[in-house]
């Protein structure tokens, strides 16, 4: 546990959605050792479980509770169950997401509606009701876990590119109507991160192409220009920076975490 004067986020309150692994389990940890107390959700209870016992582990409260984020009734349901244990959210980090891939050619609308589902209206599922709060108390932080696919297209992940384009879309208009509420809305865009979500895009690769799991993983590494993939506390790193009070002036951001594959 970091001492107390070098627990930046001392004193506040950080939601994570898909907090359960990758990710959202690197930010878990990454604000639990700047100091926030955490509310920690995903669908899935068994390793959210796990990543809240690691969080105590560095002395901040921390709350497990299931939802999906693309049920409004949920997330609702998350809000009143977060307002009551911990008062208050001041950081919001939209991180749960599901990525799958296919063709355009025979593309299935329910592939599609999935993504657009999880990933974009989540988001905004999410921020409406968390949004409000940190707008009452005129302070908030929003960072929404967006891509690199956010920015630019490639090939076989339609839904997906459309739904963080859309989650990019959604940060800027936010940030724009919420400056002047003491609210900074920002997006991170990683590229390929060695998560499960990776894993599994690895071995679909491996089941499509014949390639060997390691073939495939290097496709993956090839797309950064430093051959690897980003590792998860790179994207913590720079998400625990926007929580901070200093960051005041970073509004409507969408910052690249991917090796300087995409430059702009
Ligand atoms: P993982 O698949 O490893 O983890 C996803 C997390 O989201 C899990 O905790 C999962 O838990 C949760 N989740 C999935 N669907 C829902 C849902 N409907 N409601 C609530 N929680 C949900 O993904 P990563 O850690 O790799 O990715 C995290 C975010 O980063 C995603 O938004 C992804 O698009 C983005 N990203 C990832 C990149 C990568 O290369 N891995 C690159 C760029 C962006 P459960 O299933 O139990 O709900």
């Amino acid at each position: 546990m970091a001492p107390e004067g070098q627990r930046p986020l001392g004193g506040r309150v950080a939601l994570i959605t898909g907090a359960s692994r990758g990710i959202g389990r690197a930010i878990a940890l990454a604000m639990a050792e700047a100091g926030a107390n955490l509310v920690l959700s995903a669908r899935g209870m068994a390793d959210l479980e796990k990543v809240a016992e690691e969080v105590r582990g560095r002395g901040v409260e921390v709350a497990a509770i299931p939802c999906d984020v693309s049920d409004a009734a949920q997330v609702e349901a998350l809000a009143r169950e977060a307002e009551a244990g911990f008062g208050r959210v001041d950081i919001l980090v939209n991180n749960a997401g599901i990525a799958e891939s296919h063709k355009f050619l025979g593309h299935p609308d329910d592939l599609w509606h999935r993504a657009l589902d999880v990933n974009l209206t989540g988001t905004y599922l999410v921020c409406k009701a968390f949004v409000p709060g940190m707008v009452a108390r005129r302070w908030g932080r929003v960072i929404n876990i967006a891509s690199v696919a956010a920015k630019t297209g490639a090939k076989y992940i339609a839904a997906y590119t459309a739904s963080k384009h859309g989650v990019l879309g959604l940060t800027r208009a936010l940030a724009a109507e919420l400056a002047e509420h003491g609210v900074t809305v920002n997006a991170i865009c990683p590229g390929y991160v060695d998560t499960p979500m990776t894993e599994a895009a690895i071995r679909n690769i491996v089941a499509r192409t014949g390639r060997s799991p390691e073939e495939a993983r290097r496709v993956l590494e090839q797309t950064s220009p430093q051959g690897r993939l980003i590792q998860p506390e790179e994207v913590a790193l720079v998400a625990v920076t926007l929580a901070r009070e200093e960051a005041a002036g970073i509004n409507g951001q969408a910052i690249n975490v991917d090796g300087g594959a995409v430059m702009a």
